[in-house]
């Protein structure tokens, strides 16, 4: 097993992007502090299992890791949606087993939910999103509804407007690729509890 010394893990992120859970006892915790992570703008997030929220490595005991890892990685699959690829792995740490467990929302998802909820993240702490906040996460982040400004992913150019359209078999569509070969995501998010921090 890998070794990750606990500077390292402190170092992975803020507190914003980076939680410890004392043991796997607390996995739908976990779960549901990961889906807010990957919901707030910097749409990743890990959670380190066996590991006090003091930052003391307890270590994961006599736990068989190789079944924890497939009971996190299956419950994920059933309770997140759409669906999250969540990436779990066993270090050791200061000599006892420890299970990382991380995630990023792809851009194209407005956000995820965890056992029919959305949460957020915001500071230290996770709350779920109103039905309002959810259209707006919905307006904001989904290409086909915001109306800018933009950013290109590649260049990293702005744009107030884009107006690309394409003509397919379909019809014409919108399209977002940059002429640099980058494409043009929302600039703006409505919940972003990083900035002006
Ligand atoms: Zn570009």
């Amino acid at each position: 097993m890998a070794m990750i010394p606990i500077a390292e893990l402190r170092r992975l992120g803020e507190t914003q992007e980076l939680e410890f859970k004392r043991s796997l006892s607390l996995m739908k915790e976990g779960l549901t502090t990961l889906c807010g992570m990957v919901n707030a703008t910097a749409a990743k997030g890990t959670v380190v299992f066996g590991i006090d929220p003091s930052g003391d490595v307890v270590g994961l005991g006599d736990e068989n890791l190789d079944s924890a890892q497939r009971t996190l990685a299956q419950h994920g699959r059933q309770k997140l949606d759409p669906p999250l690829a969540l990436d779990i792995r066993a270090f050791l740490c200061e000599g006892k087993p420890i299970l990382i467990l991380s995630a990023q929302r792809s851009r194209a998802i407005p956000f995820h939910e965890y056992g029919g909820r959305a949460y957020i993240r915001e500071g230290s702490s996770t709350r779920q999103l109103s039905v309002l906040e959810k259209q707006s996460l919905s307006v904001l982040r989904n290409r086909d509804l915001h109306n800018g400004p933009w950013i290109c992913d590649q260049c990293g150019a702005y744009a107030g407007t884009i107006s690309c359209v394409e003509v397919t078999s379909a019809g014409p569509r919108k399209t977002y690729r940059h002429s640099c070969g980058g494409e043009w995501w929302p600039a703006t998010q409505p919940i972003s509890p990083i900035e002006g921090q």
